[in-house]
């Protein structure tokens, strides 16, 4: 059996097994005409991104999609691995990368003009491609107009027992209370995960989308979770369910009239150990244009990076918003001392 599979066509992306891709690309991982991806991003979104890429310029790209440990991968092949370009969500995993020392460097101009200075790496080492709001998911008639519009009003005594939120320690929610320390301070971060653990429903406990089942169910009444589920939910034909959680909740986008809601991305970066550095700069730098932010945006119901391209539709039927300013360096550099918080304050427990 081969190790790859080459889909649809010629110019089709080659999506190799974890496993067999350090032994087929053993030797020959140099070559004017290809670039290996190690990729978080699943093959259905990337397929398509990667078939226009290949089409447009001959390079053909091998990718190994990881669903986890692409850092612990890169640090045990070293210098010899494969991988030239890596793609990841959240800024938590893509400075574990950075931290672990597996990445480098890469200037671009192109780079630097398509994705706001907020959603890069100040140095160069990472590059947002997309962006996803933090935002709260309301039941459309138990939570009334102007009840809840802050991330504040979530520790606020109004809503006590009407909370629902996923682990206070995944990497969304350590990065929302980065935001938060970045906003105000160590001390005001501290005592409003204090005061949203007291408002809680229920343990933290499942994923975004359950949260959202949770109000629907009448658990709770207002839920914290990732833009994009709502596309999710809201147009998934195999799981109609979803469509009901959907249909049960109003979108807020928090701290409108203030700071702006809090905003993660995904990302890519080049390895240290690239061999085909020149192609994956172009990747990244194709995966930040226009045709391919559309893609992007359109396959997974997240925000473009790059400033001007348009929304899909279902994503604009939620309404613009404004976006925390924060950079993600910022959130980056606040990730420790949050993780910390949330401990303290036994947000889990
Ligand atoms: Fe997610």
């Amino acid at each position: 059996m081969n190790f790859c599979t080459t889909l649809h066509q010629m110019s089709a992306p080659i999506i190799c097994s974890a496993l067999a891709a350090a032994t087929l690309w053993g030797g020959t991982a140099s070559s004017a005409d290809e670039v290996n991806l190690y990729s978080g991003r699943q093959p259905f979104l990337m397929n398509p991104l990667l078939e226009t890429f290949t089409a447009d310029t001959g390079i053909k790209v091998n990718m190994v999609y990881m669903k986890k440990g692409m850092f612990e991968r890169l640090k045990s092949e070293g210098v010899n691995s494969p991988a030239d370009l890596v793609l990841t969500t959240d800024i938590g995993n893509l400075n574990k990368l950075l931290e672990g020392n597996v990445l480098q460097r890469v200037y671009s101009s192109t780079l630097n003009s398509n994705i706001p200075a907020q959603y890069r790496h100040s140095k160069g080492f990472w590059y947002a491609l997309t962006t996803r709001a933090r935002i709260i998911y309301a039941h459309k008639t138990r939570v009334k107009p102007g009840e809840i519009k802050n991330y504040e009003d979530l520790a606020a005594p109004h809503m006590k027992g009407r909370v629902c939120t996923r682990s206070g320690k995944h990497s969304y929610n350590v990065a929302l209370l980065a935001s938060i320390i970045s906003a105000k301070s160590d001390f005001q971060a501290e005592t409003w995960a204090k005061g949203v653990k007291a408002n809680l429903a229920r343990k933290p406990q499942g994923n975004d989308r359950a949260q959202v089942k949770a109000v629907y169910e009448g658990e709770c009444d207002v839920a914290v979770g990732n833009t994009y589920y709502m596309g999710k939910m809201q147009t998934n034909e195999k799981n109609l369910e979803q469509k009901k959680w959907a249909a049960a909740v109003n979108i807020i986008f928090p701290n409108q009239s203030n700071r702006g809601a809090h905003v993660n991305i995904s990302g890519g970066a080049v390895t240290a150990s690239a061999k085909n550095k020149d192609n994956a700069i172009k990747l990244l730098e194709f995966l930040s244009g226009d045709k391919a932010q559309t893609i992007y945006a359109e396959g997974n119901f997240e925000y473009p990076v790059k400033v001007g391209v348009q929304i899909p539709e279902l994503v604009a039927s939620w309404g613009t918003f404004k976006a925390d300013t924060v950079s993600m360096d910022r959130i980056a550099e606040r990730r420790t001392q949050a993780t910390k918080i949330m401990d303290r304050v036994r947000f889990d427990n």
